[in-house]
């Protein structure tokens, strides 16, 4: 077997975290108005958010209902009402996105890249972003935690993950993550990792050829290959 790559990065396959990487994370503002529905006593943003964050494992595995984790966080029922107003809120926290980095994956993809979304994600903002333009036009495949009913940074998700790619060899995929702890596990499994720290150039470098002419044509590129 060939150890040529068959691209000029060197990277034959990403795959991409959403929230932290393509999705921008909450601002304090969406905070409050998600403890206003909340009726969350004197807007103790730090108390919310550690009763919101304390069940989400659970809630991003599929193991809770939206029910069951709005339950958790208020410690009573939501009427179905109330109940899908703050999932609507809940949700339209984690769905801006980042310009700047689908504007370098959009680069990427024309060059043939295949990218697989990686997102812990519950099962309601998992339907939400697959509906996005974005996963359609940019990703050859999305998994979500809900769906797997695993989270980063458990191993068996970088498998499937792996296995969406269609790469064999973990050593020419790139997975990309905000979070240091995903990184290791997905290193542990020999994947290259990039541990995302909020700037685009860092994308930009590991997943666009220096040379702008030298647009990756994968049929070249295979003949080159097998050379
Ligand atoms: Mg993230």
């Amino acid at each position: 077997m060939t150890t040529t790559s068959l691209t000029p990065t060197g990277v034959d396959a990403l795959i991409i975290d959403y929230n932290g990487v393509i999705g921008k994370q909450p601002t304090s503002l969406m905070w409050t108005r998600l403890a206003d529905i909340a009726e969350w006593p004197n807007r103790q943003l730090d108390s919310f958010q550690d009763a919101c964050w304390a069940p989400r494992n659970a809630y991003d595995a599929g193991e809770l209902s939206d029910l069951a984790y709005w339950s958790k966080v208020l410690g009573h029922h939501p009427g179905p009402r109330w109940l899908r107003t703050l999932r609507a809120a809940d949700t339209a926290m984690w769905i801006r996105t980042d310009e700047r980095v689908l504007d370098i994956l959009r680069r990427a993809r024309a060059t043939a890249l295949p990218m697989v979304l990686l997102s812990n994600a519950p099962h309601f903002l998992s339907d939400v972003l697959d509906a996005t333009d974005w996963r359609r036009e940019l990703m050859t495949d999305a998994l979500y935690s809900a769906r797997l009913g695993l989270c980063k940074p458990d191993r068996a998700v970088y498998e499937h993950a792996l296995a969406a790619t269609g790469i064999a060899d973990p050593a020419r995929v790139l997975f990309i993550d905000d979070r240091a702890d995903n990184c290791q596990a997905a290193a542990e499994l020999g994947l290259r990792a990039l541990h995302y720290t909020g700037q685009p150039a860092d994308l930009e470098e590991q997943l666009l050829p220096a040379d702008p002419t030298a647009v990756f044509c994968p049929s070249a590129a295979r003949r080159g290959a097998s050379r």
